[in-house]
């Protein structure tokens, strides 16, 4: 997989992979939001194949641990090769990102902030993970996108890429990636469609009315239950304003409709 890079100097964003399963991309990242993003010219992905890079006769990319233990280790040489020889003098310089589950934590956050890069790229680890040296010659930062462990750095990768390329510049609306859970600190409100009623369940009553201050106020408070009652640990970083009172948040979620303002939910 590689794209052409846009002709102008067009706000674009690069994706440079290493990976030693380039085909893993292929799919994923043919469809859905990241093919519009592509497609559209704002995002380019570059996947390389590490093994190409690898100096003996058998293509090796990775050796047995120094200090024994179980497993293998990715070798330092033919990813510092691969990474070398594809960098330009770029400026601003690149992020380097080896996907680790030892690294910090993938957040809305860290996704906003790559959004803003030109140029990020993504190393992807196999086996027991890669050799240190890595890290501190490319001066890469490690990122986990979550406190499991998986096979191989191409599906974190994946994720990675996905989350930044649909918070660019015209690949979906504004308001759907700034309303979203995680952007300001909360998980969203619960969505309906037609039909009203379904098997006995109800949308609530307030998303009917047509009120739209009113639907503001219940959304936000439903934001905030859910938050409530699913990640209250995101609730500790959420700047409480008089607007957004944990007392609301109390009536709404005992459908009470006691607080001015924060009509019952229905259904
Ligand atoms: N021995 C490593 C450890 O305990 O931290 C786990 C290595 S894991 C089996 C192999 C590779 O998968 C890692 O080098 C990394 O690239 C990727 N990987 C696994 N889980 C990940 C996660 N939660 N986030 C990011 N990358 C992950």
């Amino acid at each position: 997989m590689n794209d052409p890079s846009p002709s102008t100097d067009a706000a674009h964003l690069r994706f440079d992979i290493f990976t030693i399963f380039p085909s893993m991309f292929t799919g994923p990242m043919d469809e859905s939001i990241v093919r519009r993003a592509r497609d559209r010219g704002v995002v380019s992905l570059h996947v390389h194949d590490i093994r190409s890079s690898a100096q003996d006769r058998h293509r090796s990319t990775d050796d047995t641990p120094y200090g024994g233990g179980s497993g293998m280790v990715m070798s330092a040489p033919p990813i510092i090769t691969a990474v070398e020889s594809t960098l330009e003098d770029d400026s601003p310089p690149p992020r380097v990102i080896i996907m680790s589950p030892a690294g910090r934590l993938f957040t809305q956050e860290l996704a906003r902030d790559l959004s803003g890069s030109r140029r990020v790229v993504i190393i992807c680890g196999h086996y027991e993970g890669i050799d240190d040296r890595v890290r501190s010659i490319l001066d890469a930062e490690e990122v986990s996108i979550g406190d499991y462990v998986l096979t191989g750095g191409e599906i974190p990768a994946m994720v990675v890429i996905d989350a930044v390329a649909r918070l660019l510049p015209g690949v979906i609306a504004d308001h759907s990636v700034t309303e979203e859970s995680h952007s300001h600190g909360l998980v969203e409100y619960p969505h309906y469609t037609r039909p009203a009623e379904y098997r006995g369940h109800t949308v609530p009553a307030i998303l009917l009315s047509g009120h739209h201050a009113n639907i503001a106020a219940w959304r936000k408070a439903e934001a905030l239950r859910r938050t409530r009652e699913r990640r209250p640990d995101l609730l500790t970083c959420f700047p409480v304003t008089p607007a957004t009172s944990t007392e609301q948040v109390d009536a709404a979620s005992a459908g009470s409709g006691g607080s001015p303002g924060i009509p019952a939910t229905g259904g």
